[in-house]
């Protein structure tokens, strides 16, 4: 079982940094997608937000809008006293 980290290069990838093609190489650590050239040393974290994150969001907008929605029921209508 090999625990070390993997690094595969990225085809036709060019570094930010130097410009070079086909130097980019990708690997995974502390749970986290990382890049790192080959050539000149540039490295930095990709960032890949999880499909989850959009979920959570959708499901806080519906409870605002059913808070909403129950605020509006609470108001009661105006009611005119047409008996006198
Ligand atoms: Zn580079």
């Amino acid at each position: 079982m090999e625990e070390k980290p993997v690094k595969r290069f990225i085809a036709g990838a060019v570094c930010p940094k130097c410009a070079q093609m086909d130097r980019i190489v990708m690997y995974k650590k502390d749970g986290g997608d990382f890049r790192e050239c080959v050539e000149c040393g540039f490295n930095d974290e990709l960032h890949i937000q999880p499909q989850v994150r959009e979920l959570e969001t959708r499901v806080n907008i519906s409870k605002e809008t059913i808070e909403a929605e129950t605020q509006v029921l609470q108001f009661k209508p105006i009611a005119k006293n047409k008996d006198d």
